[in-house]
């Protein structure tokens, strides 16, 4: 059973600091432009040529919103105009094919998920036929035992449409929520009454669900920790199997629609460290495992079973069971991550369906990591998966000696020692149980990209 987590606020307030979330490294901002599609194409082939070709993780973006929430900070599309997902669907579908070609049909798909944007923007209809397009050109599932989800606004579903997505294959499915406040709902522009949302998870529940998770946000206009208090009683009763809990970072510079919030409306750093020391609370007296990094699950959820077992591996996609992937993501601004390389689409839809017309595959930007990337990956990884760190796993995989090479990362990482948030011996690195909810600032210290300068700034709050 993974230790219980200990919130030291103060601590947490030392360290409040800006830092990635990694769930890449090198992370998205060192993606250059000198990465072209013929890189890509080449590493996608090369994948094919181990000796026991890896599974697939399939990720496909719907960039459709048909209301906008005013903290968003996605790539999304807003519109009423559903005519525009048929335009979307005919390229996205070309962009099946092609990336279908470049791997060898029987690697099967582990892993699959629809992410935004809003999926359900798409009829039933449309989710039927991509789906079925999908299967066409890549090695699904007949049964039920690959990851499949996608992400559900309760708005826009009734019990009709989950029933669908489950005869097509879905079986994880992932609840946008973020407050059930009515005065935060109304600020942020998602009224989302708790009773359509309670009823889109017995419709999965009915539909024997593999597993539901909710996704909360605190930080937003007029949260207080009586009503984010609320929140949580209400999410708790509705008992999914792992629950999110973000961080809005309200940058109206960067994300339009952040504009619309009032900065005078929103709680203070204070108050958003309380009510992040009372949901860790709660959610931890409920049950609930802390997996890292924002979220939380039952004891008896893959992700927490996974942790226990070292088996927990961080993707695009957040944490995930699946560790050995090649990961293809299809649809704009989405992030591939195959045999050494990440590799970007374009984030413009107009760009991407030029491309795709001419035969091309959209790639903006990317990267292809050397041997020290892949290296300091893996520690990232495995700290921020596991928590500890043993020397010797990476002495035997690389031949060197971890405190040789990392002399420099270890001495970084004193103070932290010296605030007891982990402990260094000849052998291991392991997080202290005050130390996991500052896991990425562990992490950050073997991230090179972060000693240029201002780099750190382009991140959100780790807190
Ligand atoms: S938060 Fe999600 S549903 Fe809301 S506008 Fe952004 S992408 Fe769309």
């Amino acid at each position: 059973m993974p230790e219980k987590i200990q919130f030291n606020a103060e601590m947490i307030k030392r360290y409040d600091t800006s830092g990635p979330r990694y769930t890449s490294y090198p992370t998205a901002i060192a993606f250059t432009e000198k990465f072209t599609e013929d890189d890509y194409i080449q590493h996608a082939k090369n994948s094919n040529d181990d000796l026991i070709p890896s599974p697939l993780s399939l990720y496909f973006h719907i960039p459709f919103c048909d209301t906008v929430c005013f903290y968003c900070a996605c790539n999304k599309i807003v519109t009423k105009d559903y005519s525009k997902a048929d335009v979307y669907l005919k390229y996205l579908y070309k962009e099946i094919e092609m990336q279908a070609a470049l791997y060898d049909r029987d690697r099967r798909v582990e892993q699959l998920h629809f992410g935004g944007g809003t999926p359900t923007f798409l009829s039933d209809a449309q989710i039927e036929g991509l789906m079925e397009k999908i299967r066409r050109h890549f090695n699904l599932y007949l049964t039920d035992d690959g990851d499949y989800s996608i992400e559900i606004d309760p708005r826009s579903v009734n019990a009709k449409t989950i029933s669908v997505l489950r005869d097509v294959g879905f079986n994880r499915f992932s609840l946008g929520v973020q407050d059930v406040n009515d005065k935060v709902q109304k600020a942020v522009n998602r009224i989302q009454p708790i009773e359509e949302t309670k009823a889109i998870i017995d419709a999965c529940r009915d539909n024997d669900a593999r597993s539901i998770s909710i996704d909360l946000i605190y930080g937003l206009p007029f949260q207080t920790v009586e009503s984010f208090n609320q929140t949580l009683d209400e999410i708790i009763k509705l008992s999914p199997d792992r629950i999110s809990v973000f961080n809005y970072a309200h940058l109206p510079n960067r994300f339009k629609p952040q504009r619309r919030i009032n900065a005078e409306d929103l709680p203070t750093s204070e108050e958003k460290l309380e009510i992040l020391q009372l949901s860790v609370e709660k959610l931890i007296d409920h049950g609930y495992v802390y997996i890292g990094m924002d979220h939380f699950a039952k004891p008896d959820d893959e992700l927490a079973l996974a942790q226990e077992n070292g088996k927990l591996h961080r993707n695009f996609q957040g944490y995930t069971t699946h560790s050995d992937c090649d990961l293809i993501a299809m649809g704009v601004s989405s992030i591939s991550s195959v045999a050494g390389c990440y590799s970007q689409n374009t984030k413009n839809s107009d760009d991407y369906y030029k491309a795709i017309s001419a035969g091309h595959f959209p790639v903006v930007k990317g990267l292809t990591l050397d041997d020290d990337d892949l290296i300091r990956r893996r520690i990232i990884q495995q700290l921020a998966c596991h928590f500890s760190l043993d020397f010797e796993v990476f002495e035997t995989s690389y031949g060197f000696k971890f405190t040789d090479v990392f002399a420099r990362e270890l001495e970084m990482l004193q103070p932290m020692v010296a605030d007891k948030l982990l402990a260094i011996d000849d052998d291991r690195i392991q997080v202290s149980s005050s130390g996991r909810f500052l896991i990425r600032n562990i992490c950050m210290v073997f991230d090179v990209g972060l000693r240029k300068k201002d780099v750190k700034e382009r991140f959100s709050k780790v807190i």
